[in-house]
């Protein structure tokens, strides 16, 4: 069996007895669906969630908790920055492959109310800002720069403001466990109940519309549930070989995987057994940041042709992205004496250092005059604090020209890359799964990260987007689902 096959959908005719009959049935309890089950609840649905793990959160628990809000959020204004949800909107416009104008405006244009709505759970993102440039706050500091905000081509296009949300725990992974947390508390007080280590494994149809869904759990017992609509929630692809293979290879080849063990795919899979359109399956988020130390992007980054390719001050997983493109998916962070610093976590291994350009580029493969020109070019625009290639900030830009040197290895094999996948199915604002003509199918929604939404590919990504999105379009797929299929559901269930 391969990890590409689509699950089998059932007749609702074919179904022998229903064990619970329910107006949203969610599956998988990450941040997407228990988002959604708590609208819905709150709407007065009657919603079940079925996990497949022993416990709540998935990736969401290993993620380091950033949620990717502005338009003057109460941190933006605490902490003296200015934004709106026009610029906002601009910007991720801007990021986007291939935007989608009403949910990026709807996520804009809501985005206080739902950090309002995220505090109301039980905390407080701390009112505080960090302003080095790094992958994640080191410890609860509430606001930070997470993408690609300053960096040309956006800094022209939309005001720069930050927008990476951390909750108040330190450290860089499993923050956001906390909000799974406190998301499982508020889902106990509306009295949904949490059914796990209990898979949804196939759809339920009634001719085109999905009606419930078939479940087994670990103890070998099976069942169906038949359910006004389903929303699914149940993670990305990452752990899934065949469609890494398939859909993400670069992937497939070097970088560890990030994700929880059941991002399997099963829940876009589900979504496809029935219709539903695929997009930016091909897009990942692949990273081996190479600051901090932010002294280093002073520095410049070429690849086998010893020529530049991308601003080096780029939002980490911009630079990797553009670094995935290049011959043999090969490049190297130069820097001189003066520019250099070790990092605590060097995930771009230190590669050597040298007393001239001409050993530095023998060691490294690369044409000696190819190196000098770049490095000659660079050299004499960065001292006048230009860019005029790559447009980096004046910031990150220093000569340099002082020997020795050393070069940092980001060659893909080599540095330590890190990814997830981004793609999953098409939806509308309101999380409705869509089939490749548009049209909607009748009871299914998506949320998180088997949803495609603002997150679209690794180059514009900003931390906080999975988070963010897979909580706000989880919320708007639980409102639609309560509302408009409870009726549904009650009448389908006499
Ligand atoms: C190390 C790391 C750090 C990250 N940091 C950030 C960050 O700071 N900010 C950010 O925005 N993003 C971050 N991400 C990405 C982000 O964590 C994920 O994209 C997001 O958590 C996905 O949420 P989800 O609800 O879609 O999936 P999950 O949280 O994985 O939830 C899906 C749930 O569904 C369950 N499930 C699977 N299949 C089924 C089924 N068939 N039936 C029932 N249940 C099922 C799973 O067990 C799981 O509990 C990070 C990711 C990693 C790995």
């Amino acid at each position: 069996m391969s990890g590409l096959d689509l699950p089998e959908t059932i007749d609702v005719d074919d179904v022998p007895e229903f064990s619970d009959t329910v107006d949203v049935l969610v599956l998988g309890a990450g941040m997407g669906g228990c988002c959604a089950a708590l609208e819905a609840a709150r709407d007065g649905a009657k919603v079940l969630v079925l996990e497949r793990s022993a416990a709540a959160g998935g990736t969401s628990c290993m993620a380091g908790g950033h949620f990717y809000l502005g338009g003057g959020t109460k941190v933006q204004q605490a902490t003296g920055h200015d934004d709106s949800a026009a610029e906002m909107e601009k910007y991720l416009t801007a990021v986007s492959r291939d935007p989608e104008p009403e949910k990026i405006a709807a996520y804009c244009a809501d985005s206080v109310e739902h950090f309002d709505w995220l505090e109301a759970l039980g905390f407080e993102f701390e009112r505080s800002f960090y302003p080095e440039k790094a992958v994640i706050q080191p410890q609860t500091q509430g606001l930070m720069f997470t993408g690609n905000e300053k960096v040309w081509p956006y800094s022209t296009q939309a005001v720069p403001a930050p927008r990476g949300h951390k909750v108040p725990v330190p450290g860089d992974t499993g923050g956001a466990g906390m909000v799974i947390g406190l998301l499982v508390d508020r889902l106990a007080d509306e009295g949904v109940e949490i059914r796990y280590e209990t898979g949804g494994r196939k759809l339920v149809t009634d001719g085109d519309a999905v009606v419930g869904a078939a479940w087994k759990n670990t103890d070998g017992a099976e069942g169906f549930i038949r359910a006004g609509a389903v929303v699914v929630a149940a993670g990305g692809f990452v752990m899934n070989p065949d469609m890494v293979a398939e859909y993400v290879p670069q992937l497939a080849e070097k970088p560890f995987t990030l994700g929880s063990t059941y991002d399997d795919g099963l829940g876009i899979r589900l979504g496809a057994s029935v219709g539903a359109e695929l997009k930016h399956m091909d897009q990942a988020f692949i990273t081996a940041p190479v600051y901090p130390p932010s002294m280093l992007l002073t520095g410049l980054v070429v690849n086998k042709n010893a020529e530049r390719f991308v601003a080096e001050d780029s939002y980490h997983s911009r630079t990797s992205g553009f670094v995935m493109d290049q011959p043999g998916a090969a490049a190297y962070l130069i820097v001189d004496e003066a520019h250099m610093e070790r990092p605590e976590f060097p995930l771009a291994p230190f590669i050597d250092g040298w007393e001239t350009i001409d050993e530095m580029a023998d060691d490294l493969g690369l044409d000696r005059a190819a190196l000098h020109a770049t490095m000659d070019r660079y050299n004499e625009h960065a001292a006048r604090g230009e860019d005029p290639d790559f447009h980096k900030s004046p910031e990150f830009l220093a000569a340099q020209d002082t020997g020795p040197w050393a070069a940092f290895d980001m060659t893909l094999g080599k540095a330590l890359y890190a990814g997830f996948t981004i793609g999953g199915m098409a939806t509308t604002v309101d999380g409705r799964v869509q089939r490749p003509d548009g049209s909607v199918i009748d009871g299914l929604y998506a949320a998180g990260a088997c949803a495609a939404n603002i997150a679209q590919d690794g180059k514009g990504y900003a931390s906080g987007t999975q988070l963010g999105e897979g909580s706000y379009f989880g919320r708007r797929a639980g409102r639609h689902a309560a509302s408009t299929r409870v009726l549904a559901g009650t009448e389908r269930a006499d």
